[in-house]
């Protein structure tokens, strides 16, 4: 039996319904922007393996870095306990972070990392003596899958049956030039009348939304009013931290900061799952106490794995490096270049890009996990390039390592299945 066969017999796998679709593709190995599988046929890994290996696959330095530290600490209680990696990874964070962020606090994915943000906003208030139980979300955001994410995603189309469970979520449509003055309206309603305890958003672009990118400026006057008003703005970098969208993390495009920071996927670089929720000093501070139950009391086994901390530190220190910046800049420029000859395309509706994300949406209508989209996500794989349609949006968000070769062949192979269409 080959792999694809063995893996129906035990495996159960993510967002599928497997009665419809039973067979996976088994992937052997990887290197740089190229995934192989079981038959040595190659794909340019596209979307970087939802945007974490952005260093390229098995990269050596990330790899070399954490062999060296599994040799020397593998794992040890992050309660109680400390280590180097954990503390270097602290102090490089700081650094690169948006300046008004202090604290770091370890979890083991994005999803944990929004809950661990949810949870340190409401006790934010609480311990100052403020029963504060709403959040407010933009709608189609996406957050993860655990309780507390999945409630403040908007994204909820197969959340039915967890729906009636969800925390207090209200929200508001992403603001545009159009809506602004009825979502700022809305949005201050919503924060005089009811006790909201943080906003939380995608800054600029929402991943799972199919890359919806929107006006930053007004993001920002949305932020300003939450921190004027006691709420705790939380960005959700999960998807955009990291150099993606063309600057360390897309809260610097904005004036106001937000209080508390969610990162994962790239963080350890594509090697070993990890995320970190970061704080201002004004957050923390709300924690100390003779009273030990004001403590943050949320912990993880795994909190701050040695091992994970050597693949994030290896990771931002290639991040800084010029290799990688220039290779931003060459990303940025290859798809403008591409951009402005496809969005004249007759099937194209609409493109648009921010860094190195770079969207199309096709004037096609493409249920989110319907037969088309099965079709067109087929003939990029049949053709060697694997990117994950959503919806009717064609995306690209590649390792920083893709050549120029590989980018144009994604190029070509996007042009090419406009006509399959
Ligand atoms: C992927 C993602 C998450 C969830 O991360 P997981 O590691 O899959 O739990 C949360 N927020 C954003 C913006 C994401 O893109």
């Amino acid at each position: 039996m080959n792999l694809t066969e063995r893996d129906k017999k035990h495996l159960w796998h993510p967002l599928t319904q497997h009665q419809l679709y039973p067979n996976h593709l088994a992937i052997t190995k990887a290197k740089g922007a190229i995934l192989y599988d079981d038959k040595n046929n190659e794909y340019i890994d596209g979307i970087a393996s939802w945007y974490t290996c952005m260093y390229g696959h098995c990269n050596e330095y990330i790899t070399s870095s954490v062999y060296k530290q599994m040799q020397q600490l593998d794992h040890v209680v992050f309660a109680g306990f400390t280590h180097e990696p954990a503390i270097k990874l602290s102090e490089e964070l700081i650094k690169i972070l948006p300046e008004n962020q202090e604290k770091v606090f370890f979890s083991d994915n994005g999803s944990t990392s929004v809950d661990v943000a949810i949870k340190m906003a409401l006790q934010y208030h609480f311990n100052q003596g403020e029963k504060k139980g709403k959040i407010i979300a933009l709608e189609d955001g996406f957050h993860g899958d655990t309780f507390g994410a999945m409630s403040v995603s908007g994204l909820s189309v197969y959340n039915g049956p967890f729906e009636d469970f969800f925390i207090d979520v209200a929200r508001i449509p992403v603001p545009t030039q159009e809506n602004f003055e009825h979502v700022k309206e809305e949005f201050i309603k919503l924060i005089t009348e009811h006790n909201v305890a943080a906003f939380v958003y995608e800054p600029l672009v929402q991943g799972a939304a199919a890359m919806k990118m929107f006006d930053g400026n007004l993001l920002n006057e949305l932020i300003k009013i939450a921190q004027e008003n006691n709420v705790l703005a939380i960005a959700d970098e999960v998807m955009t931290g990291f150099g993606k969208t063309g600057k360390n993390f897309a809260s610097e495009y904005l004036e106001h900061k937000p209080d508390i920071i969610c990162l994962s996927k790239s963080l350890t670089a594509g090697l070993v799952p990890m995320a970190i929720t970061s704080c201002s000093q004004k957050v923390y501070n709300a924690f100390l106490s003779d009273d030990i139950g004001k403590g943050f009391f949320h912990g993880h086994t795994y909190s701050a794995n040695p091992v994970a901390c050597s693949a994030a530190l290896a990771g931002i220190e290639l991040l800084q490096s010029e290799e990688i910046q220039g290779n931003i800049q060459r990303i940025i420029k290859s798809h403008q270049e591409f951009d402005s000859k496809i969005k004249k395309h007759p099937k194209v509706k609409s493109t648009r890009q921010k860094g190195i994300i770079y969207a199309l949406d096709l004037n096609v209508e493409m249920e989110r996990y319907g037969d088309l989209r099965y079709k067109l996500f087929n003939f990029f794989m049949e053709n060697g390039v694997c990117l994950r349609p959503l919806g009717n949006t064609i995306y690209i968000l590649a390792p920083f390592v893709i050549t120029n070769e590989q980018l144009e062949k994604i190029y070509k192979t996007i042009e090419k299945a406009l006509e399959i269409l």
